[in-house]
């Protein structure tokens, strides 16, 4: 039987002394296309992505 990879993605830390607060919008349709770059670990209650977006 093969074995179960480990699922875990990257998994966020606390706040480092030089973080920057980004200031969230209301959702728009600005992009035709999202691509999701990158994403925190789906263990955690919060998950983060990464997106670029065009078109
Ligand atoms: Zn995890």
């Amino acid at each position: 039987m093969a074995e179960i990879p480990d699922f875990h993605g990257p998994h966020f830390g606390p706040p480092q002394a030089n973080h920057v607060k980004l200031t969230w919008y209301a959702l728009t349709d600005r992009a035709r296309w999202i691509r999701v770059v990158s994403h925190s670990c789906e263990c955690s209650r919060t998950l983060y992505e990464l997106c670029a977006a065009g078109g």
